[in-house]
């Protein structure tokens, strides 16, 4: 990879603080297109913290964020999503009662100058992609944790972003989705998309990413491919201390 590409997204010393905790301090985190990146590190390390300000949901107390070399510091999560940052939650956000077909729609309505025939061809195109063809009637809550998960990634995608933060895809999720979704993930990262994907599924993780990043106490401990991560001293000792 060329270290003069201009990085899809940046993070410049970013710090975010709730109270008296430093969630994320001072973090330096670049992502360049076409990459695939693990961010690993045990709970209340400041993952979903940065994925929040990363997607524009927080603002930081500090710090600069670049998306392809522009500040985009201070901007509104629709501002980032226009921009083609997208991300989906740790705690999915869909809406429970409505259906599936309806949830992909919501993002898609929301944007300017869109038509309904249009935005639900694009959402059947990515329920199908999904494996969620055939549920687009049914509402969300009767779905199981991890088509809950597959209809966030697809309510990302309706965003068309050329990034996308995955927040703890795996957790909850039964081995037969979790592959499903390790494949759709591949697949969207071969049309071109590039993830950050936090995770504690470090075996998942292995199959996706060449580079993990790793986090402690809101600092970043560790960035390399995922053996020099596995031998790094400091995170064996942050993971023991945990
Ligand atoms: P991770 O995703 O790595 O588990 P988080 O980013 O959720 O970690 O949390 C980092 C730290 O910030 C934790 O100490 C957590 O309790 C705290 N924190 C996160 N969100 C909030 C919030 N909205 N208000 C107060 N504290 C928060
Ligand atoms: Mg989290």
């Amino acid at each position: 990879m060329s270290g003069s590409m201009t990085p899809l997204i940046e993070a410049r010393n970013l710090t975010m603080r709730f109270g008296g905790i430093l969630a994320v301090n001072a973090l330096d985190f670049a992502v360049h297109p076409g990459e695939l990146v693990g961010l690993i590190g045990p709970n209340g390390s400041g993952k979903t913290t940065t994925i929040n300000m990363l997607s524009g949901h927080l603002t930081p107390v500090g710090g600069e964020i670049m998306v392809r070399g522009s500040a985009a510091t201070g901007r509104k999560a629709s501002d980032f999503a226009t921009i083609g940052v997208g991300r989906t939650f740790q705690i999915t956000q869909l809406f429970s009662r409505m259906t599936v077909l309806e949830n992909m729609l919501v993002p898609g309505l929301a944007r300017p100058r869109s038509h309904k025939a249009a935005v639900t061809e694009t959402a059947r195109r990515h329920l199908d992609f999904l494996g969620l063809a055939k549920l687009e009637h049914l509402q969300a809550r009767n779905l199981s944790g991890g088509q809950q998960k597959l209809l966030e990634l697809g309510r990302a995608l309706m965003l068309e972003p050329s990034i996308l933060f995955l927040d703890e895809p795996f957790a909850g999720v039964n081995p037969f989705l979790r592959d499903e979704i390790i494949e759709l993930v591949q697949k969207l990262h071969a049309d071109g998309r590039t993830f950050v994907i936090v995770d504690h599924d470090i075996e998942a993780l292995q199959r996706l990413v060449r580079r993990m990043v790793v986090m402690a106490r809101g600092r970043k401990i560790a960035d390399g491919t995922v053996d020099e991560v596995r031998h790094d001293q400091e995170v064996l000792r942050a993971y023991a201390g945990f």
